[in-house]
């Protein structure tokens, strides 16, 4: 663990598998499968077997193949943790149940979004650190993700 890592975890080694909520639209991408730079240039960069990457989306199961497409053509992580929202909940009430058994069941480092009253009120419902997402300037969210992922030793060492 990293000197941040003990700081923030104190001596208790975490026993449960890290992970990083994010979610799709406006987070990562807009217009359905424009990436959005930033955010891409972060996710890929995560080492798999540190740090689970989970998608929370309002999207429904209508958008699987689109959105399977897009993680795909970007490499990004996490292909298997896209958590789509069933016809019959709504996407807070959907948003707020993932958040809670994810963080049940992880440790979660932050949920990342562009919507305070979704991922946001999720993330708070389950004691989740939250980054909001600046839809028209995604780099400081970005930045403060990247930081906590390095507190955690969460990237792929090069070299
Ligand atoms: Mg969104």
């Amino acid at each position: 663990m990293s000197d941040l890592a003990r700081k923030l975890f104190g001596d208790d080694v975490p026993t449960k598998m890290l992970a990083l909520i994010v979610d799709l639209d406006e987070t990562i991408c807009t217009n359905f499968d424009c990436p959005i730079r930033e955010a891409v240039a972060v996710l890929v960069r995560i080492d798999r077997q540190k740090l689970a990457v989970h998608y929370v989306t309002a999207r429904m199961d209508v958008s699987r193949d689109g959105t399977d497409r897009f993680v795909m053509e970007h490499r990004l992580p996490g292909w298997r943790n896209v958590h789509y929202c069933p016809k019959w909940q709504g996407s807070r009430s959907h948003k707020a149940q993932v958040h809670v058994h994810l963080a049940r069941e992880h440790r979660v480092i932050a949920s990342v979004g562009d919507t305070d009253e979704e991922e946001g009120e999720a993330a708070r419902l389950a004691g989740v650190p939250f980054v909001l997402v600046d839809r028209d300037n995604a780099v400081p969210a970005w930045v403060a993700v990247h930081e906590l992922i390095e507190a955690v030793n969460g990237f792929v060492r090069h070299g």
